[in-house]
């Protein structure tokens, strides 16, 4: 039975937000600190696990930060640019985007220490100004829809534990619900997600335990593409237990991208996941396969693929909605629900920031900019990505549709002037 508000909690919020991991976040606390309040609603648990990757924070995370990090210590490290290297680790070339690397934990729990001061070991946590609006995180809320009546956005949404159903009043919904947003479905059904052929293995191994020649391949951020379609590796470190960013305590990260059949996602129980298998669930003579064909990987990389423990997989898909905001822009969808790109190529975050940015922002193109750049974006991971899988001839293609988009935007702002 549904009823009204969830007993102590005030039924009215400026913004609700369908989604508390890295862009509901991300918006939660820009969107308090100018005042508003805030609600979270997030089906999983409060206290989470990383997936044992990077994030990348661009220039665009960055500005985000410097404006709204309120702890300010760094729970990053400087990369200059991603080098390509070939099979003998000799250096190819340099796409020459400068960022910082950290982990989706590290990211993740800075980011709840400044929406609601949560503890968790990871950093300090910060006081807030005067003006900081009033927040909520409630964990275990599955939102299950939302009907808009005049200015107000009632959010329907369950709890996962006791099934008891409540409703709380908005003027601002925002759908950062992921990649299987229930926001977006309800906007645009018609979306998809496209799986793009191509899964992504990954694993962490602790850098003591490998050959200090291994540690040293893991000193930036590397792209190693292999040999008779045998895909493309990223190697690059991430900070180990709590952050830690000290040398000889961090995490080496590979992820090897290959041409699969979604059937890969097969479990040792015989269960068929839908993006990823994860840790544990790997079949072992699938992974001992995998790694033969390991042989001509640069040898330090190889070396770190074979001390992986628990390696998993993440099928490769991306996904757009055709808007950002509907019903007069009383709802907005933000992060993967809005922007999926394959591979993600550590623009994920950086998207969402300058995402966030616009809209913050308020200027009336804001929603134009946020759709140019999304397109931009997935061009640009589209390119990458099969530049990285199928060496050169592709590449042209991609150029061609992102000069297209450009020139598109030219026109259109044109016309618009
Ligand atoms: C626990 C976790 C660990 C991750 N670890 C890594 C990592 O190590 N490296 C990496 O590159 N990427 C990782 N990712 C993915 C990464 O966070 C995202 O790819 C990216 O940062 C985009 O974030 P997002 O907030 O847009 O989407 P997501 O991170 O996918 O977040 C969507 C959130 O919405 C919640 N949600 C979904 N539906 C509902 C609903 N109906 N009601 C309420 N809540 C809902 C989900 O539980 C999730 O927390 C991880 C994601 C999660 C959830």
């Amino acid at each position: 039975m549904t009823k009204e508000t969830d007993g102590s909690l005030p039924q009215f919020w400026d913004v609700v937000i369908a989604g508390g991991s890295l862009s509901g976040l991300l918006y939660g606390v820009a969107l308090k600190r100018q005042g508003r309040s805030v609600c979270i609603l997030e089906q999983a648990k409060s206290a989470r696990t990383n997936t044992a990757a990077g994030i990348g924070i661009g220039y665009h995370g960055q500005k985000y930060l410097e404006q709204y990090d309120l702890v300010k210590t760094p729970f990053w490290y400087y990369v200059d640019g991603s080098q390509v290297l070939d099979t003998q680790g000799n250096f190819r070339f340099k796409a020459k985007k400068k960022f910082n690397m950290t982990s989706w934990d590290a990211l993740f729990y800075r980011l709840r220490a400044n929406f609601d001061g949560y503890d968790s070991g990871y950093c300090a946590i910060p006081s807030e100004p005067p003006s900081a609006g009033h927040v909520k995180y409630l964990p275990d809320k599955r939102v299950t829809g939302f009907d808009v009546v005049g200015d107000i956005v009632r959010v329907n949404y369950q709890d996962v534990q006791d099934h008891s159903e409540a409703t709380l009043e908005t003027s601002l919904l925002i759908g950062a619900d992921g990649i299987n947003s229930t926001i977006r479905k309800i906007l645009a059904p018609r979306v998809e997600l496209n799986y793009s052929g191509f899964v992504a293995w990954r694993g962490t191994v602790p850098e003591m335990e490998v050959s200090p020649k291994a540690r040293e391949a893991f000193t930036g951020l590397y792209n190693c593409p292999l040999p008779d379609r045998a895909g493309y590796v990223v190697a690059y470190a991430i900070p180990g237990k709590k952050g830690a960013l000290e040398i000889g305590s961090r995490e080496l990260n590979l992820v090897w991208y290959t041409e699969e059949s979604k059937d890969i996602l097969v479990d040792s129980d015989g269960y068929k996941h839908r993006t990823t298998l994860p840790k544990g669930k790997m079949p072992a003579h699938v992974w001992t396969e995998q790694l033969k064909k390991a042989g001509k990987m640069f040898q330090p990389y190889r070396e770190v693929c074979e001390k992986i423990e628990q390696p998993f997989i993440s099928t490769v898909n991306d996904c757009m909605a055709p808007r950002i905001s509907w019903h007069g822009g009383k709802v907005v969808l933000a992060g993967e629900a809005s922007l999926l790109m394959r591979p993600n190529a550590g623009s994920s975050f950086e998207t969402a920031s300058f995402a966030l940015l616009e809209f913050i922002n308020g200027d009336k193109h804001w929603e134009s900019s946020v759709r140019y750049n999304n397109h931009k974006n997935q061009a640009m991971a589209k390119m990458f990505g099969e530049y990285s899988l199928y060496g050169l001839w592709k590449l042209s293609i991609w150029w061609t549709l992102f000069k297209f988009i450009g020139l598109k935007r030219a026109v259109l702002q044109n016309l618009i002037a």
